[in-house]
């Protein structure tokens, strides 16, 4: 269930979604929103792993990503004992698109996850920190010749094929390497699920994967071939996902075809995967399961489809990325010009740009996500007004974050730290406006390092060689 807060807005304080309301203290940090070691410290600045977010804007500047270390490898280790618990060892790969780096593919290498790579680049984080190839998934509906080879290279443990195209191109390559590489069918079984709906029609309109049909094909003709070790299907549904509801139409159509290519070709298919796409929460108004939940739930659902097919449970695996590091991070910016805009009569809204923008975090922009935010450097008596938290890019939808009460007296060279800013965030940034892409800073037991450098101008000017 997600949660609502009902709360009427008060019209002083401008136009705002009708569940967003002034919170009872502006200052507060919502635990559900924050990584675990954040808190306010006595003098009211907050503070990560033990450090001051003044001191950490003194050390490194501002923007900068700021990743609670401890945080992070405690959602790993969540996530592998409520999966591992269930499903045996090897059943939660982290989805690295969503933030990968070194220092993170470390961590997932040491917590004993698998790890998910969609591209190349991805791969060669994965390699760069010796993490094994057998614990690697390799995801995407184009991957080149050069990709797939590199993957042949590595040893990858399973290749998520996406295409008749992809079936052709890695059996040549597989030939050549003389290798059997273990491979997963993506298919799209019609349902798509986004926040805490999904439909279960017209969703075969898009780039991933195969339609069932056309996997049943596929496989029949893998195992055909037996060039290819055909290990099981594959369904990823969608993102930002709160309940199992939608997993149950999609275990069940896959389980489905699942049978019928094991029972017409006699062969076991040892693996399912289940994808990512688990919730986190951006807003008070998303309310995550925990993984023990998730993994509760999905035992169920597919314990429940098998019994009814009479087959045995295959080994499932599921792929988080941002219930992983999404909440682990916060943006933490500098706030400049402070403009207040007038709506209707009497209300006004308050633009508070930031040192940042739509180059940090392109969510708000592209998917229209709602993100929080919180004054950082300081706490507040201030009657709270409502801000929205711009950018500072050429474009009025450089929106951070679309609504949020801040302390009034909000001024210029306050420190401000946007929450749950970990997933799809450094991932996905730009350099816009030639706005150089922020350090990640990790913190942990008091002690802060840089795990990904910021860009400078000179970073730019390099590539430039007009
Ligand atoms: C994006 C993606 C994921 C991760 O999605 P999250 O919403 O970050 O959990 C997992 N598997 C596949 C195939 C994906 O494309």
């Amino acid at each position: 269930m997600r949660s609502h807060e009902a709360g009427a807005l008060h019209g002083d304080f401008g136009h705002g979604p009708s569940w967003l309301r002034p919170p009872t203290d502006v200052n507060d940090l919502l635990p559900q929103l924050w990584a675990s070691t954040v808190e306010r410290d006595a003098g009211g600045v907050v503070n990560v792993g033990g450090i001051s977010v003044v001191d950490l804007a003194a050390e490194f500047g501002t923007p900068i990503y700021v990743v609670d270390e401890t945080d992070f490898r405690e959602r790993l280790a969540a996530f592998k004992s409520a999966f591992f618990d269930r499903f045996g060892q090897g059943s939660v790969y982290y989805a690295g698109k969503a933030f990968l780096c070194k220092a993170v593919a470390r961590w997932v290498d040491e917590s004993g996850v698998n790890l998910d790579v969609c591209t190349g680049g991805e791969l060669a984080v994965a390699l760069a920190v010796g993490m094994p190839g057998e614990r690697l998934a390799f995801h995407g509906n184009n991957k080149s010749e050069v990709e797939l080879a590199a993957a042949l290279d590595a040893g990858v443990g399973r290749i998520v094929l996406d295409s008749f195209d992809e079936i052709g191109r890695l059996t040549v390559l597989a030939r050549q390497h003389g290798v059997r590489p273990k491979v997963l069918i993506r298919t799209k079984v019609g349902v798509e699920a986004h926040t805490h709906e999904y439909i279960a029609t017209a969703h075969e309109d898009q780039k991933f994967g195969l339609s069932l049909a056309e996997a049943s094909m596929a496989a029949d003709q893998i195992i055909a071939e037996g060039v290819l070790d055909l290990a099981g299907l594959h369904s990823h549904i969608g993102s930002q996902i709160f309940d199992t509801t939608a997993f149950e139409v999609a275990a069940k159509r896959v389980l489905g075809l699942h049978h019928r290519i094991a029972a017409t070709n006699s062969v076991t298919l040892p693996e399912l995967g289940l994808g990512g796409g688990f919730g986190m929460a951006y807003t008070t108004q998303d309310d995550p399961q925990s993984p023990e939940r998730l993994a509760d739930g999905l035992a169920k659902i597919v314990e429940h489809e098998c019994a009814a097919y009479g087959i045995d449970v295959p080994h499932i695996s599921v792929e988080p990325g941002r219930a992983i590091c999404g909440p682990t991070t916060f943006t933490l910016y500098t706030a400049g010009t402070i403009k207040p805009v007038e709506l209707d009569a009497g209300q006004l809204r308050c633009y508070v740009s930031v040192d940042g923008g739509m180059s940090d975090n392109m969510r708000t922009a592209l998917y229209n996500a709602s993100y929080s935010a919180t004054l950082a450097s300081r706490v507040s008596d201030a009657a709270p007004v409502l801000a929205r938290i711009v950018g500072k890019h050429c474009e009025s939808g450089d929106i951070v974050v679309r609504d949020e009460f801040l302390p009034g007296d909000v001024a210029p060279g306050d420190l401000l730290a946007v929450p749950g800013t970990g997933a799809y965030c450094r991932s996905m940034a730009s350099n816009y406006n030639h706005v150089p892409r922020p350090a990640v800073i990790a913190v942990a037991d008091g002690a802060a390092r840089v795990i990904v450098r910021g860009e400078t101008v000179d970073d730019l000017l390099r590539l430039d060689v007009g």
